[in-house]
């Protein structure tokens, strides 16, 4: 693990939450991006050496929707950066860690992503991030 990359929110509108973050931040998103395999639309504010990343839903039974229907706007995941995925991967498995992922797959944000289960991780939904080069 070697920096939390980004930190996750789960947001209900992203034009109203975008001009929230950029008063809170002092700028605007650097990008948006769908990722309709996941139903969501995301975009990705800098902040010195981490990110912001808000999510809305593009679908109600989508992983985002889902969330904030049970607990509402707020964080949804924090983010690790990892040199190599597959064996982070590897080794959290062998730790102990339920893994929700198979094999890596592609998230937003030219990443390969896997997400390790909040129940064994203290109620906290960690994703693996490693860039794609
Ligand atoms: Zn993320």
């Amino acid at each position: 693990m070697k920096k939390i990359e980004h930190i996750g929110i789960a947001v209900k509108d992203l034009e109203t939450s975008n001009q929230l973050f950029e008063k809170l931040l002092g700028k605007p998103p650097y990008k948006e991006e769908e990722v309709a395999s996941e139903g969501v639309k995301t975009s990705f504010f800098e902040n010195g050496p981490n990110k912001i990343e808000l999510l809305e839903s593009t679908k109600p039974d989508g992983p985002i929707g889902k969330f904030i229907e049970k607990k509402g706007e707020g964080i949804h995941h924090i983010a690790f950066e990892v040199d190599n995925i597959h064996e982070e991967m590897e080794r959290l498995k062998a730790e102990g860690f339920i893994i929700l992922n198979d094999k890596p797959k592609k998230g937003a944000d030219n990443k390969l992503v896997a997400f390790v289960h909040p129940k064994t991780a203290n109620g906290v939904l960690v994703e693996l991030c490693q860039e794609i080069r």
